[in-house]
């Protein structure tokens, strides 16, 4: 076993798009293992996220969209963009589900006049060839310079390209489950993680959120309670996978007034028999270490 620590920081911890005074940021997930600095999911703040973690964007190796919801991948664009007038040199390879060639390429047209005046004014390398753009495959694990990524299809429906993630180096593994309603599979896919990332809703909070968008019909709480994943069950999630910690995340409700850590904490109580973090924005957890 390996000493080497990796790390996952939460720079993005709400489930849902929308950001209101005083509520978390939308997703995105950093994570330092084997070298590499990877960022999976980059909702709104993200690029904000990375630099109040003290984590420059240039240091960036690659970035991992799990799916086409705009709370994941609202900021991809800007984050590299950013990236790049921060001082970019090196590729950069983009995985996402089939689609995100297509907002990769609008977003390079939404700001071609600007890219095209920045290479030529300020002698900046070719925005176009820093970034590459495939699909994540549930086939064919993705070998980043040592670190195994390996993808299952999760269920977020009425989503069907949206997946889970494993990395692999070292001797450790973390494992995000991205959006998903809880599934038996997840347990044999984090099987052993050293961490789980695991995506967790409060069901009693959702209607109170549902209430309050002021929405005429009931398709919001039907998508909510179809595709995310009660606390309660990812925690037996947790406790069949037998992971060595769990991490909740993308929480739905966040920022609700009357929900604390203490609300989540109740939620799995005696359910999963590891250590539990309760994701926050900024929250660094260290993966592997010795006890
Ligand atoms: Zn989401
Ligand atoms: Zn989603």
């Amino acid at each position: 076993m390996s000493g080497i620590q990796s790390s996952v920081t939460l720079l993005g911890t709400k489930g849902g798009p929308a950001i209101r005074p005083g509520s978390a940021r939308p997703t995105s997930t950093l994570i330092e293992m084997g070298g590499q600095t990877m960022l999976v999911d980059a909702g709104l703040g993200a690029a904000i996220g990375m630099a109040e973690a003290g984590v420059p964007l240039t240091d960036l190796d690659a970035v991992f969209i799990t799916h086409l919801h705009s709370d994941h991948y609202l900021e991809l664009g800007p984050l590299l963009h950013t990236a790049w007038t921060a001082g970019l040199r090196h590729q950069i390879p983009i995985f996402g589900p089939p689609g995100i060639e297509h907002y990769w390429q609008f977003f390079l047209n939404a700001m071609a006049y600007d890219i095209a005046l920045r290479t030529e004014d300020e002698g900046r390398p070719d925005f176009h060839d820093l970034c590459v753009v495939s699909h994540i495959s549930d086939e064919r694990p993705i070998d980043m310079q040592g670190v195994l990524v390996s993808a299952m299809r999760n269920d977020h429906p009425p989503i069907e390209d949206s997946f889970a993630l494993r990395f692999e180096a070292n001797g450790q593994t973390i494992v995000l489950s991205g959006d998903t309603a809880p599934m038996p599979a997840m347990a044999e896919f984090a099987q052993g993680a050293d961490l789980m990332v695991h995506e967790a809703m409060l069901r009693d909070g959702v209607q109170d959120l549902v209430d309050r968008m002021g929405y005429a019909d009931d398709r919001l709480m039907a998508h909510i309670l179809r595709s995310h994943s009660p606390a309660e069950d990812v925690a037996r999630i947790a406790q069949a996978a037998q992971v060595r910690a769990l991490a909740l995340n993308h929480l739905i409700p966040s920022g609700e007034p009357g929900v604390t850590e203490e609300t989540w904490r109740a939620a799995v109580s005696g359910l999963y028999d590891g250590p539990v973090h309760i994701g926050h924005d900024g929250l660094v957890i260290e993966v592997g270490e010795q006890p």
